[in-house]
Parts: structure tokens; C-alpha cells; sequence
């Protein structure tokens, strides 16, 4: 890594939603840093796929087969960890439904995954890195929803907006014992959780969110990992309680 601010060597990280997307781009990116890279996800064969890749480039891997909603596992997880620098709370689920056609148990669902499963992990996290004395960096994924809002978005940016206010809320609670917490809220980008599974569809879309963005163009997961990278590493030393938005340029009201 040319610039040492960006160096990870000798760190660890927890990345949820390690098998795909932006979780995956995030946990190879923090691995090709320097980082030792603890892969957490609901699916097994995806984390298989991110450790080899991580492997493959000569990084270090772990994976934890784990439902972010059991705080449980997410517990045992974390605790696991021989230090713990960095963690990535990434995994997530997309739901839209109109309002008046929202039943509880879609908002239970996406609350659980979105809201709890980013808290249990910034919790767990928060609290091994105060243990061990740890001057760690805690990121979390929002979304452009929080900014725009949006026909079917009401659990999702519901969600997201509860993980917003959790970040302000832990960096000023932690920021005493010199741990940051951002968080990073992307506008449209190319991943499992976007993809229309339909040519035309997905062509029609992306030309929508595109129109949207400065730069004319929807986002990749990569892009996205290297908002995270940024404010992993000391490269943001002085950044925390911020929403980093990889967007595009999406212009917010
Ligand atoms: P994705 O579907 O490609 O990846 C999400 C990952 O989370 C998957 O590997 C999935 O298995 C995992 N996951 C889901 N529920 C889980 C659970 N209960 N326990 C453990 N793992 C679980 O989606 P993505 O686009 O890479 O999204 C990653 C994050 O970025 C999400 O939080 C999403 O809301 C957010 N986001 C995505 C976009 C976008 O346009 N793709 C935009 C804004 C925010």
C-alpha cells in the first residue's frame, strides 16, 4: 500500500455481509490493506468464495457462518477475534412496499436485519475494542434513502435512519476513548441487492439512478469499500459521527 495512512498491516477487521457486494468488495479491499479479514455472512458458499479471493491475493481470512440478528453469534464471533481494529457492519436487506400496504412483520424483518443487526454488531464490537484498549474505527452502511426517501422505502430507510442516529449517538459516547464511528451512505450501486435479474430492466433502471448522478452513471461495490477503507484507516483520524456518501453527486433536498 503506497500511502501509510491507508496501511492496515498488523490490523484486524469484521466485515459483515462478507458473501457478496459491497461486503465482499470491502472485506478484500481491507485484506489487500494489510488487515486480517473476519468474514461474516448468512451464506456459507459467498463467504467460501470472498476467503478464497482474499487467499488468492495473499491476504489473511477468516470466515463466520452467522445471522446478524442473533446477537448471540454475533457475539461469539466478535469475542473470537484476537484484537479487533476495524469493524464493517455491512450486511443488509432491501424491501419496498407502500405504506399502507406494509404488514408488522415486513418492518420486524427489515428493522431486525438493518437496525439490530448493525447495533449487535457496534455493540459487540465497541465493547472488545474498550476491553482490549483498542483505538478502533466502527463503520456502518446507511443509504442515499435516508437523504431522499422514496415510494416502498419506509422500513428500509426507516432502518437506515435508526443506523444514522446509532453512529452520531456511539461517536459521541466513544470518541472519549478514541474510537470512531461513521458511517457511509451510498447512492445506486451495482450489486447482488440491485440486480432486476432482467436485462431490459436493470438497463432501464440504472439509466434512471444514472440520470440522477453528476457523473451520469450508477456505482460499483468497489467504489463503495474504498469509502469504508477511508475511514477504517487513519487516513480519518479526525473524522467522527460523519456520513460519507458515495453517490455519485446525487444531489440530496
Ligand atoms: P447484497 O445483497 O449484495 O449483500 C448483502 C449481504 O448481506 C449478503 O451477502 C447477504 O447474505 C448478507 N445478509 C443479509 N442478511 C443477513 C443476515 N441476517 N445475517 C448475515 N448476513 C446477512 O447487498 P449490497 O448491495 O452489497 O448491500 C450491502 C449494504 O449496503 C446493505 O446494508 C445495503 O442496504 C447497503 N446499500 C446498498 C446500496 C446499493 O445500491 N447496492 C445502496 C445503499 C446502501
Amino acid at each position: 500500500m503506497a500511502v501509510k495512512a491507508y496501511d492496515l498491516t498488523g490490523r484486524t477487521a469484521f466485515v459483515t455481509g462478507a458473501a457478496g457486494g459491497i461486503g465482499r468488495a470491502t472485506a478484500v479491499l481491507l485484506a489487500g490493506a494489510g488487515a486480517t479479514v473476519h468474514c461474516a455472512d448468512l451464506d456459507r458458499q459467498g463467504l467460501h468464495e470472498t476467503a478464497t479471493l482474499i487467499k488468492e491475493e495473499g491476504g489473511t481470512a477468516r470466515t463466520h457462518h452467522l445471522d446478524v440478528t442473533d446477537r448471540a453469534q454475533v457475539g461469539r464471533a466478535v469475542k473470537s477475534c484476537e484484537r479487533l481494529d476495524v469493524m464493517a457492519a455491512i450486511a443488509g436487506i432491501m424491501h419496498s412496499s407502500p405504506v399502507l400496504e406494509t404488514r408488522d412483520e415486513d418492518l420486524d424483518r427489515v428493522l431486525n436485519v438493518n437496525f439490530k443487526g448493525v447495533l449487535y454488531a457496534c455493540q459487540e464490537a465497541a465493547r472488545l475494542m474498550l476491553d482490549r484498549n483498542i483505538r478502533g474505527s466502527i463503520v456502518t452502511m446507511a443509504s442515499g434513502a435516508v437523504d431522499t426517501g422514496g415510494p416502498g422505502l419506509l422500513c428500509y430507510g426507516a432502518a437506515k435512519a435508526a443506523v444514522v442516529q446509532l453512529t452520531k449517538t456511539l461517536a459521541t459516547e466513544l470518541g472519549r476513548y478514541g474510537i470512531r464511528v461513521n458511517a457511509v451512505a451510498p447512492g445506486w450501486i451495482r450489486t447482488p441487492m440491485t440486480d432486476r435479474h432482467d436485462e431490459a430492466a436493470q438497463a432501464h433502471t440504472e439509466a434512471i439512478m444514472a440520470r440522477m448522478s453528476p457523473l451520469g452513471r450508477v456505482g460499483e461495490a468497489d467504489e463503495v469499500a474504498h469509502a469504508v477503507l477511508h475511514l477504517a484507516s487513519d487516513a480519518s483520524a479526525f473524522t467522527t459521527g460523519q456520513i460519507l456518501r458515495p453517490n455519485g453527486g446525487v444531489a440530496m433536498p
